[in-house]
């Protein structure tokens, strides 16, 4: 017997009341046929924006073909995706996952193994930053360590050792017996858009090699051209030794990975991780028409202009309105914006003026566009942004929410 609920879906998202039934590169229609500009991508899945014709052509064809096939069997196509991102990157092996917290769980089981592998399973613990998101599920519950999330869910699994971003003292402190790892963001996105100095990275680099831990990059936001090169890490200039993706991976079909050196991988044997979906024919073929855009000569380059353009652009609305913001942030078309008033006003602000955005930790609110953003969109949205600004300093947007 049901109980009469308003919603069937569990209630464990603060839904906006608000849907869309199609989109069309960077804009959304909703069901009442009003146009929205999407600068939420799905938070940071849809960087080809909605309904890329390449991506569309690829999902159909497959879906006439095979949607799915287990792991028992060679996966030619899933092959070619792993090689392609090894190609990319500094890594040997690919394991496909189907989202964010399973490709963090496959870089946490991967970075204890290889300790095992090498005699050493004391060295299990995973030395994590503060303001850091890694996922729902309970280890990366317990490596984002914020209580919040935490709350109500019995005690956090062990392992994980947090220090403040960007402090290399409580790093070199937190280092003991038991470590085998360090993880971090490249920009934490969920954590309010925050970068620590590139110095950073490379120290924790020379403190993996130094004491033979693992450095892990989760890549799933920041990974598959959000902060304008393909990873994150190519601009910070350091290579981890291990790295998850998904978000953007797919397009907005779900998929994970988790990369990894062979080193590193040393003790990922048959049978000591696996996933019934993970690789799956239709999430292969989604990421392999990713790429063949992304890699495509001049995308990065285009994405960077359009960085440089919102981020010009929103600096110019803080002079306008700095009652209503004060600063922007992020790399590529990963930007916070920090605002004065409440995030979440600006946020509800916005969508008053159709402009789509997200949340993040901080009171920052992400502009997150499709990397395929035309010049055109980024003027209107600062136009609706300058908007927005107007109505929250007269009042009006409080009086409209409140009337
Ligand atoms: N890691 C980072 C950096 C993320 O931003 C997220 C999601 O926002 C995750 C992991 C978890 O990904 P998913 O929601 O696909 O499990």
């Amino acid at each position: 017997m049901t109980t009469d609920v308003a919603s069937h879906l569990l209630p464990v998202f603060a839904r906006i009341d608000l849907a869309f039934e199609r989109g069309e590169g960077a804009w959304l229609i909703a069901t009442n046929g009003e146009r929205y500009l999407d600068f939420t991508s799905g938070v940071a899945v849809n960087a080809l924006g909605h309904a890329h014709p390449h991506l569309v052509k690829a999902l159909q064809e497959q879906a006439t073909k095979l949607w799915h096939m287990s792991n028992l069997f060679k996966s030619p196509d899933g092959e070619r995706l792993a090689a392609r991102l090894c190609e990319q990157s500094f890594a040997d092996y690919v394991f496909f996952a189907n989202s964010g917290a399973e490709a963090m769980e496959c870089a946490i089981k991967i970075t204890r193994k290889h300790h095992a592998a090498k005699g050493h399973p004391e060295h299990y613990r995973i030395i994590t930053f503060e303001g850091a998101f890694h996922g729902r599920t309970l280890a990366t519950l317990a490596a984002t360590g914020s209580a919040k999330y935490l709350d109500g869910f019995g005690p956090p699994m062990d392992g994980f050792d947090q220090v403040p971003l960007g402090d290399l003292n409580a790093v070199k402190k937190a280092i003991g017996p038991h470590t085998a790892g360090i993880l971090i963001e490249p920009v934490q996105g969920e954590g309010g858009v925050r970068t620590a100095p590139l110095a950073f990275y490379k120290a924790l680099r020379e403190l993996c090699n130094e004491h033979g831990l693992l450095l892990v990059f989760d890549e799933v936001q920041t990974g598959m051209g959000r902060t304008g090169e393909l990873f994150a890490h190519r601009w910070i200039g350091v290579e981890p030794d291990v790295m998850s993706l998904a978000k953007a991976l797919g397009g907005g079909f779900p998929i994970g990975a988790c990369l990894a050196t062979a080193d590193a991988a040393a003790g990922m044997t048959p049978g000591t991780h696996g996933s019934t979906f993970g690789g799956n024919p239709l999430a292969v073929a989604a990421a392999n028409a990713v790429l063949d855009v992304m890699l495509a000569p001049g995308f990065f380059d285009h994405a960077r202009k359009m960085s440089l353009l919102l981020k010009q652009k929103l600096a110019a609305v803080i002079d306008r309105h700095p009652e209503v913001i004060s600063e922007v942030r992020g790399e590529g078309l990963l930007i916070g914006v920090k605002a004065v008033v409440p995030s979440t006003d600006l946020i509800a602000a916005l969508r008053d003026q159709k402009l789509l955005t997200v949340g993040a930790g901080d009171n920052v609110v992400r502009f997150l566009p499709p990397l395929i953003v035309t010049e055109t969109e980024i003027g209107e949205s600062v136009q609706r942004l300058d908007r927005a600004c107007a109505a929250l300093s007269s009042g009006e947007h409080k009086q409209a929410a409140t009337s």
